[in-house]
């Protein structure tokens, strides 16, 4: 017998678990070790070993290599073993850099990776996908991707896409009803659901029956599509950049070269010389380096609580230029509480704090009510908790909510009266249920009552339910629904929602028997009005400061809500997000607009306020076509094609669905809108960075490749001989620019404008920068030789030691300038404390190699005098502080 075929209690029995209180944690630990984990097997991984090789297969280290090997041929030894050393450490870091790189994508993919409800020892807890096992009980509802295969147990208006496995774009209904057929086509077991299939509609609850590679998905996950490896638009700028700078570092070298021996030094000196420079010059490491930064400040982002899910969003983050931010949870903390409620003209309020039932009822004159003394205000609690999914709880002592907190607020306000789910459910029982969602902004349960009577209880936005209300109860009386009862309905509506509170309606009507209800659409009509309940979801604190950053930062923040108007309004007033210049533009006025209408007016507008998701696309297209980077939140299914469309997709990490998650490139792990601006200051400064280290790496290469030529040129010796030249690519090059991609944004990051997704690498006098410091750098190396060697010619050694010291000392005196695009002093040049100690680093190396005598041959150096430290301290710091002049001149223009 297949699992399609076997009825609940059968799968118990052979799954050995209980549908009702779900597997011990010590179980399911047992079945892991079994059967193993819920994944399925991916492509394989590249070696640790293929990492470290690959280091070396670069062209110019393999002629090095071999370059080398002939001098050790010819006896050269310690030449020989010296750049091989050099070349095995040069790679090594290479190795550690990639291998830091993919550890921590690695990471994150696990952090984003999903979640699954499922009931163990009888309690319903969050747990990865990964650890469920075969016997759980697991529960999943619109949006999710479900888990595991399983049988299904439980269903409300369950429906799945399982176009993934069976090519079927259309969702499928699923019912939890006993097949017996044996043979049948994965599309048709409909009592059964797959993992990595997604739930389209409604909830709905199983028993895990395969796990992993032995699922439908498994079996066909030979073809699983492989990770992909992410690359961002900068990192494809600079690999493109990287071809030109190896042509030009090479050609460069070449001419090296050919002058250097047309001048008549030894071919083979030269050639060493030459293979050396072009090891050190060509800046193959950059975009490993690039990688590294991206990764750190992607693992920046995650402490500030946002998750990047596609590396390129990093950089495009720093390019925003509109948020459009849902309201509800993402502004406000989805922390809702009745504080109102209305009936038929007459108005109460409710005290109490969050979720703990305890509050009292008052009238409209502040006098205590007795709330089980009143009728209609009975009806409008006990309805709005039949009509409701959320669960209250006590955990540590405080009271929480397992559900949407609008249907979790209406639970409290009916508690508070003295009601509970369990009183309530003992005089009506739940038949059936249309969910909510938020294109129709309504939910629906069908009740029976004790003596058998059938009732549609339905609650949701006030402005749809009344329009499908026929009557009203007005004064206990059935009465009907006049324009002018409407209106003061509405009058009533407005009032609530001038307070920044967030209102339900509550209707009724009651069904005959033999009526049968097939769709909401037949339920979700001719119905009574009851009355309405308005409640308070207060601002989140740091939201308004935010708000206030990204105006600074010239980002201008939306609010796109499903609520009503003037609850838009009064909370976006409050975030200080509307001003009076802001328009505000509803979903009606939106479905009528054409594509190029919204266009034209979408700068001005600053809340849109009761729009479906669907009307979230045209506005991210809208924004788009002014030239806008637009980053969208959201967390439903129906979200998931804006946060596609949009520059930087956002879903929300609590309230989130998987699809949501899937479509987005950003998630926010505590679904705050003030994260959004986090994230995206990190963003900024994370690109700002890796300009610092391009600016700071490509500079020292220009200064070393100049060096040399401009010495071959006036017929000099060489002043840096092939081990100092490497030595200074390995020490001096890499350790201070992973210090640089560490850096602390400016104070000014988030006062500046976005930057424009068009921009170059270069951009913003970039170029100049590496070529004017690169050629100075160059020149004072080339000065303190010229001068050391004019002054003792039988010295050459002497020469070559100044050189190379002037040389260190001015890239890593640059190397504090690279922090700020500004000037060296815009900001403390110390600030950085990795920087500090990488130079200190690389100085007491630089001294090692001078002063420790077993190092001197090697490296071909020798003891430098007093005397000439001043010439080179003070030479290598002109690069520095030559043009800082220049930069004066020029902000005073
Ligand atoms: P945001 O897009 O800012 O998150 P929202 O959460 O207010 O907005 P929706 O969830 O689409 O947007 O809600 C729209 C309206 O539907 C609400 O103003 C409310 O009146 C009604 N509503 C919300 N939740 C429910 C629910 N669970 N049952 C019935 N009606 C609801």
């Amino acid at each position: 017998m297949k699992f399609h075929q076997m009825n609940k209690d059968q799968i118990e029995k052979i799954l050995k678990t209980n549908a009702q209180t779900g597997l011990s944690e010590q179980e399911v630990k047992k079945r892991i070790q079994q059967y193993g984990f819920n994944e399925l097997e991916e492509g394989e991984k590249q070696s640790t070993l293929l990492i470290f090789f690959s280091q070396f297969k670069d062209f110019m280290v393999l002629v090095l290599l071999a370059a080398t090997l002939v001098s050790g041929l010819l006896g050269e030894y310690i030449d020989a073993i010296a750049i091989i050393a050099i070349v095995l450490i040069n790679g090594l870091l290479g190795f550690f850099q990639e291998r830091k790189a993919e550890k921590s994508l690695q990471a994150l993919k696990e952090l984003s990776a999903p979640q699954v409800q499922v009931l163990r020892n009888d309690q319903w807890v969050k747990t990865p996908s990964k650890e469920v096992v075969v016997g759980d009980v697991i529960k999943f509802s619109n949006g999710d991707r479900i888990g595991a295969d399983v049988r299904l147990i439980e269903v409300n208006s369950l429906e799945i896409e399982e176009s993934a496995l069976t090519g079927e774009s259309l969702p499928v209904q699923k019912s939890c009803r006993d097949l017996n057929e044996s043979e049948l086509q994965l599309g048709d077991m409909e009592n059964l659901a797959f993992k990595g299939t997604m739930v389209t509609r409604g909830s709905g609850k199983g028993i895990v029956i395969a796990t992993g590679m032995k699922t439908a998905m498994g079996q066909i996950a030979d073809l699983l599509q492989k990770a992909e490896t992410m690359i961002t638009p900068l990192q494809r700028r600079l690999e493109q950049l990287g071809k030109i700078l190896i042509t030009v570092a090479l050609l460069l070298t070449v001419l090296v070269v050919v002058i250097g021996v047309f001048r008549g030094h030894d071919i083979y000196t030269m050639f060493l010389a030459g293979v050396s420079l072009a090891v050190a010059a060509i800046p193959e490491g950059l975009p490993a380096i690039v990688t590294v930064a991206l990764s750190l400040g992607v693992q920046r982002m995650i402490k500030q609580k946002s998750i990047v899910r596609k590396l390129p969003a990093v950089e495009t983050l720093g390019c925003a230029s509109v948020i459009c931010s849902d309201k509800t949870g993402t502004m406000t903390q989805n922390k809702m509480t009745v504080t109102h409620l209305w009936s038929g003209g007459e108005t109460w309020t409710v005290d109490g704090i969050g979720y703990e039932p305890k509050g009292k009822f008052y009238n409209a004159k502040h006098q205590l009510i007795h709330p089980e003394r009143e009728k209609v205000l009975q009806q409008l609690l006990t309805f709005g908790m039949l009509c409701n999914h959320a669960e209250i709880f006590k955990k540590n002592n405080k009271f929480t909510i397992d559900g949407d907190p609008t249907e979790g607020a209406l639970l409290v306000a009916a508690m508070k009266a003295g009601y509970t789910r369990k009183s309530v459910l003992k005089q009506f029982s739940i038949i059936r249920e249309f969910p909510f969602d938020s294109t129709r902004k309504m939910m629906t349960v069908i009740v029976k009552d004790q003596s058998g009577r059938q009732f549609i209880v339905t609650k949701g936005a006030p402005d749809v339910v009344i329009g499908e209300c026929k009557a009203i109860l007005w004064d206990e009386q059935l009465q009907q629904l006049t324009n002018e009862k409407k209106a003061k309905v509405q009058n009533a509506v407005d009032g609530l929602a001038s307070l920044a509170l967030r209102t339900i309606a509550i209707a009724f009507k009651p069904v005959s028997e033999n009526e049968t209800i097939l769709n909401e659409k037949e339920a979700e009509k001719d119905l009574t009005f009851i009355g309405l309940q308005g409640m308070i979801d207060p601002p989140r604190p740091e939201v308004k400061k935010a708000v206030k950053e990204c105006k600074a930062a010239g980002i201008k923040t939306v609010m796109i809500t499903g609520d009503h108007v003037i609850t838009a309004k009064a909370i976006a007033k409050q975030l200080g997000i509307l001003t009076n210049e802001g328009k505000i533009l509803d979903g009606k006025a939106l479905s009528k607009m054409k594509a190029d209408e919204l266009e034209n007016i979408v700068n001005d507008v600053i809340v849109f306020a009761r729009v479906s998701p669907e009307h979230k696309l045209k506005i991210v297209k809208a924004l788009q076509n002014n030239g806008h980077v637009v980053a969208m939140t959201g967390d439903g299914v129906n979200d998931a094609p804006a946060i596609k469309a949009a520059d930087i997709g956002i879903a929300m990490g609590i309230t989130g669905t998987d699809v949501a998650k899937e479509a987005s490139s950003l998630v926010l792990l505590d679904d705050n809108f003030a994260t959004i601006k986090s994230a995206i200051k990190e963003g900024r400064n994370i690109y700002e960075n890796i300009r610092k280290f391009v600016r700071y790496l490509l500079a020292s290469n220009v200064g070393e490749i100049l060096v040399m030529l401009f010495a071959m040129i006036l017929a000099f010796p060489l002043p840096l001989v092939p081990i100092q030249i490497l030595w200074v690519n390995l020490v001096t090059d890499g350790l201070p620019a992973m210090a640089l991609g560490l850096d602390k944004p400016e104070g000014d990051v988030m006062k500046r404008k976005p930057r424009s997704p068009k921009e170059g690498v270069f951009a913003r006098g970039l170029a100049w920068k590496v070529i004017s410091r690169g050629f100075l750098i160059g020149m004072v190396t080339l000065i303190a030789f010229i001068i050391v060697y004019n002054q003792y010619p039988e010295e050459l050694i002497y020469a070559q030691t100044v050189a190379f010291a002037t040389l260190v000392l001015a890239q890593l005196i640059h190397v504090f300038d690279c922090r700020s695009e500004r000037s060296i002093f815009a900001r403390n040049p110390f600030g950085n404390p990795y920087l500090v100690w990488a130079v200190i680093s690389s100085i007491a190396l630089m001294l090692i190699v001078i002063y420790y005598p077993p190092l001197q041959p090697i490296f071909n150096t020798v003891p430098i005098d007093m005397r000439d430290w001043l010439l080179i301290i003070g030479l290598a710091s002109l690069p520095t502080f030559l043009l800082i002049g220049s930069l004066f001149a020029r902000k005073t223009k």
